[in-house]
């Protein structure tokens, strides 16, 4: 017998994921807080890292060129800056609040350099997949800066709900992010909460979703989870959290899955190993 409004329409914690510090680029120190594998896999979400560091010889190295195939990256700052630059001639330069949506498509070599030698350097770098039909697209930038990204106050009046991607329902008054119309239609909020607030989002079933806090603690459904982990959500209609300190922060992420098959060569992500060897080949040809 199914219960349609039953208690389980809450999405509960299936895993907790906790950050495990890592370097990438020229010796960045950062978390590695979910990473692909066939047995984890948060289809289309390929990989979440935080950066988060007061000491410059944490960051000063920054990413030089590497290249990118099949996937989308998204950098959210939260403090410092961060100068992108690409093969073509595009660039951005990102600063707190920011965000860079990059589709990689068929191919872009880049670079990605923190413009301060002191100070704070904090953000995040997610990848996203991209269906088989859109992974030899051509490269696209988004550039998203942080007074076109809507805030808005939480129902109960405990916090504020940045919007990055996708429509936040707050109730019944609906508002979208400056990030719309792809085909993963993903999910982007950032929550900053006081003590004792709740948040509670319909996310469409059948969505991977998952909640990372990066500040303070939170009951997600009905599990406590505390700084620096993700948490998996299982399905059901809405996601709910409850702050249980002063200063809690957390990211929401939600996507349609795509369902085809991952084949992941470092910054190549495509669908088949003949494909991974066509980007190694095409790269090292210089046909990027
Ligand atoms: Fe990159």
């Amino acid at each position: 017998m199914t219960y349609p409004s039953a208690p389980t329409d809450i999405r509960q914690v299936e895993q907790v994921l906790p950050g495990r510090p890592t370097h990438d680029g020229a010796g960045v120190k950062l978390l590695r807080v979910y990473s692909y594998s066939p047995d984890l896999n948060l289809d289309p979400f390929l990989m979440l890292d935080e950066f988060s560091t007061d000491e410059a010889s944490d960051y000063i190295g920054g990413f030089p060129d590497h290249p990118h195939r099949g996937f989308e990256t998204v950098t959210y700052m939260l403090d410092g800056r961060m100068l992108h630059q690409d093969h073509m001639g595009n660039s951005g330069d990102l600063g707190p609040g920011d965000v860079q949506w990059m589709t990689a498509g068929r191919g872009v070599i880049h670079s990605e350099m923190p413009q301060q030698t002191e100070g704070r350097m904090h953000g995040f770098q997610l990848w996203i997949n991209l269906p088989s039909d859109e992974k030899m697209c051509p490269p696209a930038y988004r550039d998203i800066p942080s007074p076109s990204m809507p805030v808005v106050d939480l129902l109960d009046g405990s916090g504020t709900v940045k919007v990055i991607a996708g429509t936040y329902s707050n109730g019944l008054d609906p508002i979208s992010g400056p990030l719309q119309g792809m085909t993963t239609a993903p999910l982007m909020l950032d929550v900053h909460m006081g003590a004792h607030g709740e948040f509670l989002e319909t996310i469409a079933v059948g969505h991977t979703a998952f909640v990372y806090v990066y500040e303070g603690e939170a009951m997600v459904g009905d599990e406590r989870i505390s700084a620096r982990h993700l948490a998996v959500l299982g399905a059901g209609a809405q996601v709910r959290v409850n702050s249980l300190e002063t200063d809690t922060r957390f990211l929401v992420l939600a996507a349609a899955p795509i369902g085809e098959p991952v084949v992941q060569y470092g910054p190549f992500v495509m669908n088949t190993r003949a494909e991974i060897e066509q980007a190694v080949q095409d790269y090292q040809a210089g046909k990027f």
